[in-house]
């Protein structure tokens, strides 16, 4: 599909960075300036971190507001995601300004590779910019900026906080669980995200409930879906596709994609209710998931179309017109909710269980998060009847976090505890 947009792509800013290593027998400089700030009533700065798909969609709405709020801060890309599909496209469709800093992930590294590339590289920005505090959000590995951050004495704040799936299997439970460990602000998207940091002993002043950033950009981008809508099923974009006449997948979680089991047996499942309902598939896979469908020479079910990434437009229409949606996306699943699609999440358990409980959501997976496709397939039923609650997800998360933000603003700037007053 055509990028749906005809606006130019951004170019990425290449700041040359300072050199700040010290000299030989120097420690390394601390980036505090919270004393200096007060003197010179100085506004509070943030440095905001991101490098994949769902980090530029959520935070494309924060931006708008701190514009709005004049409250200044400073966009690192650390390059986890660089192709032109699970980047580029959404800094243009969301009108997102160039990050000033584009920092260069080398391809194909492994999870301590990205890891301490996010937590290396951040240092030399974090020690030029003397921000105030930096933001991390969710779980994907640039959100371990947060690391690097409190190593320098620069408070923390930690977007999309609280959520767990008690799945040690996945990376992202290791993230999540150690950023909130050192965040100095936790925004967490729902009563159970904060019911969770209570457990996990998180002073009850740093924990803000603030609802999820994406509902904000599909509310925020409805006129945008609806064109991408008619574009789709209006003209014949994709051969005839009619509403509610597909299954829609996406796979990339590594428990899934690089295991050859999982993804026969996913393949297998999705294939049996395809055949059953009589649906064809369309599967907007990760590269990665095409690489291992390729590398394992796993067989596809029929009916099962491999499309590349595309927009968040394109994407979300197609999704919300969806007969159901069957992947391991954790935004997806919050967005299929909202839009009453129902959803059979190819995972044994899940981060977002307000998707299950009061959403559209069905888990396939089994407890030890291998898949039999027959029982999965069998789970069809119960998602295409569920009803999600009313009002669940509501918009105004970008405004009740930078309205926080700017209500503690001495706070920030300031290098007392939160609890300290
Ligand atoms: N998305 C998109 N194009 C695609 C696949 C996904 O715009 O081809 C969007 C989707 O609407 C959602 C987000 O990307 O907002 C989900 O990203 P992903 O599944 O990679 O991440 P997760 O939510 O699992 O962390």
């Amino acid at each position: 599909m055509q990028n749906p947009s005809n606006k130019p792509h951004p170019t990425p800013q290449k700041t040359r960075l300072p050199k700040t290593h010290s000299k030989k027998g120097k420690p390394h400089q601390f980036a505090f300036r919270n004393a200096d700030n007060k003197k010179r009533g100085r506004n509070m700065k943030l440095v905001i971190v991101g490098g994949i798909r769902p980090d530029i969609i959520n935070l494309s709405c924060l931006f708008q507001e701190l514009q709005n709020k004049k409250i200044d801060f400073v966009f690192v890309w650390t390059g986890q995601h660089y192709s032109k599909n699970l980047s580029e496209i959404f800094f243009t469709e969301l009108n997102v300004a160039p990050p000033k800093y584009m920092l260069n992930m080398p391809e194909g590294l492994g999870q301590g590779g990205q890891s301490g590339f996010v937590i290396k590289e951040i240092e030399e920005i974090l020690l030029k910019e003397k921000p105030d505090a930096v933001i991390s959000f969710s779980d994907a590995n640039p959100c371990l900026a947060a690391i690097t951050a409190t190593k320098l004495g620069i408070k923390v704040i930690h977007l999309e906080s609280g959520l767990r799936s008690n799945d040690f299997r996945m990376p992202e439970e290791k993230n999540r669980r150690i950023v909130d460990s050192i965040s100095d602000l936790l925004f967490c998207p729902t009563r159970q995200a904060e019911s969770n940091l209570w457990l996990e002993n998180v002073h009850p002043k740093k924990i803000v409930v603030c609802g999820k950033l994406i509902i904000d950009v599909l509310k925020k981008h409805e006129q945008d879906i609806r064109e991408a809508e008619k574009r789709i099923f209006g003209n014949d974009e994709l051969g005839m596709l009619e509403k509610q006449d597909y299954i829609f997948t996406t796979l990339h979680r590594s428990e899934n994609v690089q295991s050859k089991q999982n993804l026969q047996n996913i393949l297998t499942g999705i294939g049996i209710i395809s055949k059953k309902y009589d649906k064809p598939v369309l599967a907007y896979l990760h590269p990665r998931t095409i690489t291992a469908i390729n590398q394992y020479r796993i067989k596809k079910p029929e009916n099962f179309g491999v499309y590349d990434p595309t927009g968040f437009f394109d994407f979300v229409a197609l999704e919300k017109n969806a007969f159901m949606y069957i992947g391991d996306s954790g935004t997806c699943s919050e967005e299929t909710t909202y839009f009453n699609i129902p959803s059979l999440i190819t995972r044994p358990t899940t981060e977002r269980p307000e998707t299950v409980t009061d959403g559209t959501s069905v888990l396939v997976g089994k407890q030890d998060g291998t898949f039999n496709p027959e029982t999965f397939a069998n789970k069809t039923r119960e998602a295409l009847n569920k009803i999600p609650k009313k009002g669940l997800y509501k918009a105004g998360t970008a405004n009740t976090i930078t309205r926080t933000l700017k209500e503690k603003e001495e706070w920030i700037r300031d290098d007392k505890v939160m609890w300290d007053d």
